[in-house]
Protein backbone atom coordinates (compact mmCIF):
# COMPACT_ATOMS: atom_id res chain seq x y z
CA UNK A 1 0.00 0.00 0.00
CA UNK A 2 1.46 3.12 -0.28
CA UNK A 3 -0.02 6.90 -2.29
CA UNK A 4 -2.76 9.26 -0.82
CA UNK A 5 -4.31 8.83 2.54
CA UNK A 6 -6.60 11.02 1.30
CA UNK A 7 -5.96 12.90 -2.24
CA UNK A 8 -6.69 17.02 -1.86
CA UNK A 9 -9.55 18.34 -4.48
CA UNK A 10 -8.39 20.16 -6.81
CA UNK A 11 -9.34 23.85 -6.46
CA UNK A 12 -11.62 24.80 -8.83
CA UNK A 13 -10.18 28.70 -10.98
CA UNK A 14 -12.29 29.85 -13.77
CA UNK A 15 -10.17 29.47 -17.02
CA UNK A 16 -7.88 26.93 -15.23
CA UNK A 17 -8.43 23.16 -16.15
CA UNK A 18 -7.22 20.79 -13.73
CA UNK A 19 -4.70 18.24 -15.36
CA UNK A 20 -2.92 16.10 -12.70
CA UNK A 21 -2.11 15.94 -8.75
CA UNK A 22 1.03 14.81 -7.95
CA UNK A 23 2.50 14.07 -4.72
CA UNK A 24 3.42 17.38 -3.88
CA UNK A 25 2.41 19.81 -6.82
CA UNK A 26 -1.00 20.22 -8.21
CA UNK A 27 -1.08 20.97 -12.61
CA UNK A 28 -3.39 23.30 -14.57
CA UNK A 29 -4.12 24.19 -17.82
CA UNK A 30 -4.76 28.06 -18.77
CA UNK A 31 -6.58 29.35 -21.48
CA UNK A 32 -3.08 29.44 -23.17
CA UNK A 33 -2.55 26.74 -22.92
CA UNK A 34 0.60 27.07 -20.69
CA UNK A 35 1.06 25.04 -17.70
CA UNK A 36 0.38 25.85 -14.17
CA UNK A 37 2.21 24.07 -11.62
CA UNK A 38 1.07 24.91 -7.83
CA UNK A 39 3.80 23.86 -5.07
CA UNK A 40 1.51 22.11 -1.94
CA UNK A 41 2.75 21.90 1.77
CA UNK A 42 2.64 18.41 1.12
CA UNK A 43 5.08 15.94 2.10
CA UNK A 44 5.88 12.55 0.91
CA UNK A 45 8.30 9.89 1.77
CA UNK A 46 9.01 5.78 1.14
CA UNK A 47 6.45 6.43 -1.70
CA UNK A 48 3.50 7.82 0.55
CA UNK A 49 1.72 11.34 1.35
CA UNK A 50 2.54 12.12 4.40
CA UNK A 51 -1.30 13.46 6.26
CA UNK A 52 0.75 15.92 8.04
CA UNK A 53 1.70 18.99 6.08
CA UNK A 54 4.60 21.11 6.43
CA UNK A 55 4.29 25.02 6.57
CA UNK A 56 5.90 27.30 3.87
CA UNK A 57 7.47 24.13 2.49
CA UNK A 58 5.76 24.90 -1.40
CA UNK A 59 6.73 28.41 -1.22
CA UNK A 60 9.94 27.27 -0.21
CA UNK A 61 10.58 24.25 -2.86
CA UNK A 62 9.02 27.07 -5.31
CA UNK A 63 11.33 29.93 -4.44
CA UNK A 64 14.49 28.28 -4.29
CA UNK A 65 13.98 26.80 -7.89
CA UNK A 66 13.84 30.25 -8.93
CA UNK A 67 16.36 31.40 -6.95
CA UNK A 68 18.59 28.37 -8.67
CA UNK A 69 16.51 28.47 -12.70
CA UNK A 70 18.24 31.79 -12.45
CA UNK A 71 21.86 30.28 -12.38
CA UNK A 72 21.62 28.14 -14.56
CA UNK A 73 20.17 29.79 -17.78
CA UNK A 74 23.41 29.96 -20.16
CA UNK A 75 23.27 25.84 -19.58
CA UNK A 76 20.05 25.49 -20.40
CA UNK A 77 16.70 26.68 -20.74
CA UNK A 78 14.06 26.04 -18.17
CA UNK A 79 10.63 26.01 -18.45
CA UNK A 80 9.25 28.76 -16.07
CA UNK A 81 7.29 31.85 -17.90
CA UNK A 82 5.99 33.48 -15.49
CA UNK A 83 5.49 34.13 -11.69
CA UNK A 84 2.27 36.17 -12.14
CA UNK A 85 -0.70 34.18 -10.71
CA UNK A 86 -3.72 33.38 -12.77
CA UNK A 87 -6.57 35.46 -12.35
CA UNK A 88 -9.32 34.71 -9.93
CA UNK A 89 -6.58 31.99 -8.19
CA UNK A 90 -6.75 32.05 -4.86
CA UNK A 91 -4.54 34.44 -3.02
CA UNK A 92 -2.54 31.51 -0.98
CA UNK A 93 -1.15 30.72 -4.39
CA UNK A 94 0.98 33.44 -4.18
CA UNK A 95 4.80 32.38 -4.18
CA UNK A 96 4.27 28.89 -4.61
CA UNK A 97 2.86 28.96 -8.66
CA UNK A 98 4.33 28.42 -11.60
CA UNK A 99 3.22 29.47 -14.95
CA UNK A 100 5.20 27.10 -17.14
CA UNK A 101 5.49 25.95 -20.31
CA UNK A 102 3.83 22.90 -21.46
CA UNK A 103 6.25 20.09 -22.03
CA UNK A 104 6.38 16.69 -23.35
CA UNK A 105 8.55 15.27 -20.37
CA UNK A 106 10.93 12.50 -21.24
CA UNK A 107 10.14 9.39 -18.69
CA UNK A 108 13.40 9.68 -17.12
CA UNK A 109 14.51 11.36 -13.50
CA UNK A 110 17.83 12.65 -14.14
CA UNK A 111 19.91 11.90 -10.93
CA UNK A 112 23.71 13.29 -10.81
CA UNK A 113 25.65 11.69 -8.03
CA UNK A 114 29.33 13.17 -6.62
CA UNK A 115 28.71 11.22 -3.38
CA UNK A 116 27.31 8.02 -2.28
CA UNK A 117 24.28 7.79 -0.20
CA UNK A 118 20.76 6.22 -0.49
CA UNK A 119 19.95 4.13 -3.60
CA UNK A 120 23.61 4.65 -4.78
CA UNK A 121 24.95 3.60 -1.10
CA UNK A 122 22.79 0.22 -1.22
CA UNK A 123 23.15 -1.12 -4.92
CA UNK A 124 27.54 -0.74 -4.58
CA UNK A 125 27.57 -2.72 -1.45
CA UNK A 126 25.90 -5.12 -3.57
CA UNK A 127 28.07 -4.95 -6.58
CA UNK A 128 30.43 -2.09 -6.48
CA UNK A 129 28.22 -0.13 -8.75
CA UNK A 130 25.57 2.33 -9.53
CA UNK A 131 23.63 2.30 -12.11
CA UNK A 132 25.18 -0.54 -13.88
CA UNK A 133 28.81 1.86 -13.33
CA UNK A 134 31.82 0.54 -11.90
CA UNK A 135 33.00 2.43 -8.63
CA UNK A 136 36.58 1.62 -7.02
CA UNK A 137 36.71 -0.65 -3.93
CA UNK A 138 36.51 0.87 -0.26
CA UNK A 139 34.14 3.73 0.02
CA UNK A 140 31.89 3.95 2.51
CA UNK A 141 28.44 6.24 3.38
CA UNK A 142 28.87 9.16 1.97
CA UNK A 143 32.08 9.02 -0.25
CA UNK A 144 32.86 11.39 -2.54
CA UNK A 145 33.22 9.70 -5.91
CA UNK A 146 36.10 10.10 -8.15
CA UNK A 147 33.85 12.32 -10.06
CA UNK A 148 29.89 12.49 -10.81
CA UNK A 149 28.33 10.22 -12.42
CA UNK A 150 24.92 9.85 -14.18
CA UNK A 151 22.49 7.85 -12.47
CA UNK A 152 19.23 7.50 -14.00
CA UNK A 153 16.12 6.07 -12.91
CA UNK A 154 12.72 5.43 -14.30
CA UNK A 155 9.36 7.73 -13.03
CA UNK A 156 7.15 5.86 -11.19
CA UNK A 157 3.70 6.00 -10.73
CA UNK A 158 2.10 6.85 -7.62
CA UNK A 159 2.84 4.39 -4.95
CA UNK A 160 5.65 2.66 -7.49
CA UNK A 161 9.16 3.05 -6.29
CA UNK A 162 11.50 4.72 -8.87
CA UNK A 163 13.80 2.17 -10.11
CA UNK A 164 17.54 2.87 -10.94
CA UNK A 165 18.73 1.84 -14.35
CA UNK A 166 21.31 1.48 -16.50
CA UNK A 167 22.47 4.15 -19.44
CA UNK A 168 21.72 1.63 -21.78
CA UNK A 169 18.54 1.79 -21.03
CA UNK A 170 17.70 5.13 -20.66
CA UNK A 171 18.72 5.08 -24.19
CA UNK A 172 16.55 2.48 -25.50
CA UNK A 173 13.56 4.54 -23.81
CA UNK A 174 14.63 7.64 -25.39
CA UNK A 175 17.15 7.11 -28.59
CA UNK A 176 20.75 7.27 -27.77
CA UNK A 177 20.77 10.86 -29.06
CA UNK A 178 18.34 12.49 -26.02
CA UNK A 179 20.15 9.54 -23.63
CA UNK A 180 23.67 11.33 -24.31
CA UNK A 181 22.16 15.09 -24.31
CA UNK A 182 20.01 14.28 -20.94
CA UNK A 183 23.87 12.84 -19.55
CA UNK A 184 25.73 15.43 -20.77
CA UNK A 185 23.51 18.53 -19.23
CA UNK A 186 22.44 16.52 -16.45
CA UNK A 187 26.10 16.61 -15.21
CA UNK A 188 27.10 19.76 -16.34
CA UNK A 189 23.95 21.25 -14.12
CA UNK A 190 24.98 19.39 -11.67
CA UNK A 191 28.70 20.50 -11.80
CA UNK A 192 27.74 24.30 -11.65
CA UNK A 193 25.36 23.71 -8.73
CA UNK A 194 27.45 21.74 -6.90
CA UNK A 195 30.27 24.99 -7.25
CA UNK A 196 27.71 27.22 -5.97
CA UNK A 197 26.63 25.06 -3.11
CA UNK A 198 30.19 24.43 -2.19
CA UNK A 199 30.87 28.12 -1.87
CA UNK A 200 28.18 28.36 1.19
CA UNK A 201 29.66 25.40 3.05
CA UNK A 202 26.98 22.44 1.60
CA UNK A 203 27.46 19.36 -0.21
CA UNK A 204 25.35 18.45 -2.57
CA UNK A 205 25.83 15.01 -2.66
CA UNK A 206 23.43 14.01 -5.58
CA UNK A 207 20.20 15.28 -7.25
CA UNK A 208 17.33 14.56 -9.65
CA UNK A 209 16.76 16.97 -12.53
CA UNK A 210 13.28 16.08 -15.05
CA UNK A 211 13.49 17.49 -18.66
CA UNK A 212 11.23 17.96 -21.34
CA UNK A 213 11.02 18.34 -25.12
CA UNK A 214 9.27 21.95 -26.06
CA UNK A 215 7.32 21.70 -29.47
CA UNK A 216 10.39 22.50 -31.19
CA UNK A 217 12.35 20.06 -30.32
CA UNK A 218 14.39 22.23 -27.34
CA UNK A 219 15.38 20.19 -24.39
CA UNK A 220 14.34 22.46 -21.65
CA UNK A 221 14.43 21.65 -17.67
CA UNK A 222 11.89 21.47 -15.95
CA UNK A 223 9.97 20.75 -12.48
CA UNK A 224 11.65 21.54 -9.52
CA UNK A 225 15.27 21.67 -9.02
CA UNK A 226 18.40 21.85 -6.46
CA UNK A 227 15.88 21.75 -3.32
CA UNK A 228 15.85 19.64 -0.30
CA UNK A 229 13.03 17.58 -1.91
CA UNK A 230 15.04 16.70 -5.05
CA UNK A 231 18.96 17.00 -3.38
CA UNK A 232 20.87 15.79 -0.38
CA UNK A 233 21.87 18.46 1.01
CA UNK A 234 24.97 17.95 3.87
CA UNK A 235 26.68 20.64 5.96
CA UNK A 236 30.25 20.68 4.90
CA UNK A 237 32.08 21.56 8.09
CA UNK A 238 29.94 18.11 9.48
CA UNK A 239 30.67 15.84 6.35
CA UNK A 240 32.41 12.49 7.77
CA UNK A 241 32.27 9.37 4.99
CA UNK A 242 31.32 6.21 7.03
CA UNK A 243 28.27 7.04 8.54
CA UNK A 244 24.99 8.77 8.04
CA UNK A 245 25.52 12.76 7.33
CA UNK A 246 23.75 15.16 8.92
CA UNK A 247 21.50 17.13 6.31
CA UNK A 248 19.27 20.16 5.18
CA UNK A 249 16.69 17.87 3.52
CA UNK A 250 14.09 15.34 3.53
CA UNK A 251 16.65 12.04 5.37
CA UNK A 252 15.16 13.42 8.94
CA UNK A 253 11.55 12.87 8.17
CA UNK A 254 12.63 8.91 6.43
CA UNK A 255 14.40 8.40 9.86
CA UNK A 256 11.89 10.08 12.06
CA UNK A 257 9.21 7.61 10.48
CA UNK A 258 11.69 4.74 10.58
CA UNK A 259 12.52 5.40 14.15
CA UNK A 260 10.77 3.63 17.16
CA UNK A 261 8.84 6.76 18.07
CA UNK A 262 6.72 6.97 14.64
CA UNK A 263 5.61 2.87 15.54
CA UNK A 264 5.28 2.64 11.71
CA UNK A 265 6.15 -0.23 9.75
CA UNK A 266 7.23 1.06 6.16
CA UNK A 267 7.05 -2.33 4.47
CA UNK A 268 3.48 -2.99 5.91
CA UNK A 269 -0.08 -1.85 4.47
CA UNK A 270 -0.68 0.82 7.16
CA UNK A 271 -0.32 4.50 5.97
CA UNK A 272 2.40 6.19 7.61
CA UNK A 273 0.95 8.49 11.21
CA UNK A 274 0.30 12.02 11.86
CA UNK A 275 3.91 13.94 12.48
CA UNK A 276 4.13 15.47 16.04
CA UNK A 277 4.09 19.24 16.49
CA UNK A 278 8.09 19.40 16.83
CA UNK A 279 8.98 16.57 14.03
CA UNK A 280 7.12 19.36 11.75
CA UNK A 281 9.27 22.39 13.20
CA UNK A 282 12.33 20.51 12.80
CA UNK A 283 11.62 19.42 9.56
CA UNK A 284 10.59 23.10 8.32
CA UNK A 285 13.35 24.37 9.80
CA UNK A 286 15.62 22.35 7.50
CA UNK A 287 13.88 23.50 4.47
CA UNK A 288 14.16 26.95 5.68
CA UNK A 289 18.23 26.21 6.47
CA UNK A 290 18.85 25.00 2.78
CA UNK A 291 17.22 28.18 1.41
CA UNK A 292 18.88 31.31 3.99
CA UNK A 293 22.53 29.00 3.63
CA UNK A 294 22.13 28.72 -0.38
CA UNK A 295 20.38 32.36 -1.00
CA UNK A 296 21.83 34.36 1.37
CA UNK A 297 19.22 35.77 2.51
CA UNK A 298 16.60 35.26 5.53
CA UNK A 299 13.57 33.52 4.81
CA UNK A 300 10.93 36.02 6.01
P1 LIG B 1 3.63 12.28 -9.67
O1 LIG B 1 3.12 13.37 -10.57
O2 LIG B 1 3.70 10.98 -10.37
O3 LIG B 1 2.98 12.22 -8.31
P2 LIG B 1 5.73 13.69 -8.42
O4 LIG B 1 5.35 13.31 -7.07
O5 LIG B 1 7.17 13.92 -8.70
O6 LIG B 1 5.16 12.60 -9.43
P3 LIG B 1 4.91 16.38 -8.35
O7 LIG B 1 6.30 16.88 -8.14
O8 LIG B 1 3.92 16.45 -7.26
O9 LIG B 1 4.92 14.94 -8.94
O10 LIG B 1 4.25 17.11 -9.61
C1 LIG B 1 4.97 17.61 -10.69
C2 LIG B 1 4.58 16.91 -11.97
O11 LIG B 1 4.64 17.84 -13.04
C3 LIG B 1 5.51 15.77 -12.32
O12 LIG B 1 4.74 14.70 -12.84
C4 LIG B 1 6.41 16.39 -13.40
O13 LIG B 1 6.92 15.44 -14.28
C5 LIG B 1 5.44 17.32 -14.10
N1 LIG B 1 6.03 18.49 -14.78
C6 LIG B 1 6.95 19.35 -14.28
N2 LIG B 1 7.24 20.34 -15.15
C7 LIG B 1 6.47 20.13 -16.24
C8 LIG B 1 6.29 20.82 -17.51
N3 LIG B 1 6.96 21.93 -17.80
N4 LIG B 1 5.41 20.28 -18.40
C9 LIG B 1 4.71 19.15 -18.11
N5 LIG B 1 4.81 18.47 -16.94
C10 LIG B 1 5.68 18.94 -16.01
MG1 LIG C 1 8.20 15.70 -8.21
Amino acid sequence: MSGFVEKPEPVEVPGLVHLHTGKVRDLYRDAEGRLVMVASDRMSAYDWVLPTEIPDKGRILTQLSLWWFDRLTDLVPHHVLSTELPPGAPADWAGRTLVCRSLEMLPVECVARGHLAGSGLREYEQTRTVCGLALPEGLTDGAELPSPIFTPATKAEVGEHDENVSYEEVARRVGAETAAELRQITLAVYDRARGIARDRGIVLADTKFEFGRAEDGELILADEVLTPDSSRFWPADQWQPGRPQPSFDKQYIRDWLTSPAAGWDRHGQLPPPPLPEDVVEQTRARYVEAYERLTLTRWT
